[in-house]
């Protein structure tokens, strides 16, 4: 159409060089009304035009939404380590879209409990959720991996077997099952191996003990001879102050100095066997995800990257500050465990590993995956971190 007028108009210009005022004013005018006139003509290229000015619109208009979103958590609210990483995970989201997503985040209790997080974010109560894993494992027990298993891996290899190792696709197809999205938001790194009034020095001390912990350790407990218990955080002080409970692990230094178990429990024993590396998750509801354009899509993923490293940083930094003041300030006796009751202790999860994997083909195929990487690492790690630091170690004894 623009090619037709501009052929029509330099035809004119050769006639009007020639034409009188009245002349021109009046092939003008004709001009004038025949563009005005003309026909918004159905031709493909319009059409073209139509959709592609209505994409704008709408991008424009996605663009000016904001999203309210909420979190629920599993920690106390602002809790060290933990709490801290889900606030800043919700106030980066917020930061990275420019307050397009705007995230209030709910500690333990305040909007549902601790151990609901999983369920209220999968049906829709709140968009994102901040959590870990193995405590959905009454739900579905090959999620466990996706947080921490007993003699697993630790936190560089837990984010080299999620990212580039396997691990996130087969997260993402069981929590997709219940109409959730996982993100890897958090590790704690190594934790220790829990606060004890009696020292742990052969399996049989471990007999008829009640102890918090989570997940598959505390089923190896069990098979061990103790009776393992699980119980948010925010409730350990109490139990193990009234003897409800004989011992407990929650963290490390970091996180269990601020819970004061320091007061009650004599013992810190060392290293959390059943914790080697524990990533915290987020957790979005799918439909909530798939409601934002691409570009805050792509924030949120992101986002929980960076907060999967930096609270790994933080507890890094912290359980070294926190295990100075713990020994030094409070005199906590630190006790390695001892190999023979490691060696039982390890013995007894493969055991269980292997007979859940005969039971459950969904825990079979991550439990494949993992133990895939979890061979490859200690080949690798046998060459790399671990002679370092017992060479470093050893070098300023
Ligand atoms: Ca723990």
């Amino acid at each position: 159409m623009t090619k037709y007028f501009l052929l029509k108009y330099l035809k004119s210009c050769s006639q009007l060089i020639s034409a009188k005022p009245a002349q021109l004013l009046f092939v003008l005018g004709i001009t004038t009304i025949f563009i005005a006139c003309a026909p918004k003509n159905d031709t493909a290229a319009s059409d073209e035009q139509e959709v592609a000015e209505q994409e704008v619109a709408e991008q424009e208009v996605a663009e000016q939404e904001v999203y309210e979103w909420k979190m629920v958590t599993s920690w106390p609210k602002n809790f060290p380590g933990l709490g801290i990483g889900a606030n800043n995970l919700g106030a980066l989201i917020e930061e990275m879209s420019g307050g397009r997503i705007k995230v209030t985040v709910y500690g333990a209790g305040e909007l549902v409990g601790p151990f609901e997080v999983f369920d209220a974010v999968s049906r829709g109560t709140a968009e994102l959720g901040h959590s870990a894993a193995y405590y959905w494992s009454g739900k579905n027990q090959a999620v466990q991996f996706f947080s921490s298993v007993p003699f697993g891996l630790t936190a560089q290899e837990m984010n080299g077997w999620l990212y580039y190792g396997g691990g996130m696709e087969l997260w993402q197809k069981i929590y997709g099952k219940y109409n959730l999205i996982p993100l890897a938001a958090g590790n704690a790194g190594v934790q220790m191996g829990g606060w004890f009034n009696k020292e742990i020095n052969s399996l049989e001390d471990l007999k008829g003990i009640k102890m918090r912990i989570p997940g598959l350790g505390g089923k190896v407990l069990n098979k061990a001879g103790g009776i393992a218990v699980s119980l948010p955080g925010g409730e350990l002080f109490a139990a193990l102050q009234s003897g409800a409970i004989d011992a407990t692990e929650w963290v490390g230094p970091y996180n269990d100095l601020a819970f004061g178990f320091y007061k009650v429990a004599k013992y810190y024993y060392y290293p959390g066997w059943h914790e080697p590396g524990t990533t915290l998750e987020g957790m979005i509801n799918k439909d909530a995800f798939e409601a934002l354009p691409a570009d805050l899509q792509s924030i949120v993923l992101n986002a929980a990257k960076v907060i999967n490293q930096d609270m790994l940083a933080d507890f890094t930094a912290a359980n070294n500050r926190a295990l100075n003041i713990l020994v030094q300030d409070h005199q906590v006796e630190l006790r390695r465990y001892p190999q023979e009751v490691i060696n039982e202790l390890a013995r007894i999860t493969n055991e269980v590993l292997e007979t859940t994997a005969a039971e459950d083909p969904e825990f079979k195929e991550v439990y494949d995956s993992f133990n895939k990487f979890r061979v490859e690492a200690i080949k690798w790690h046998s060459v790399s971190e671990l002679p370092y630091l017992e060479m470093r170690e050893k070098a300023f004894k």
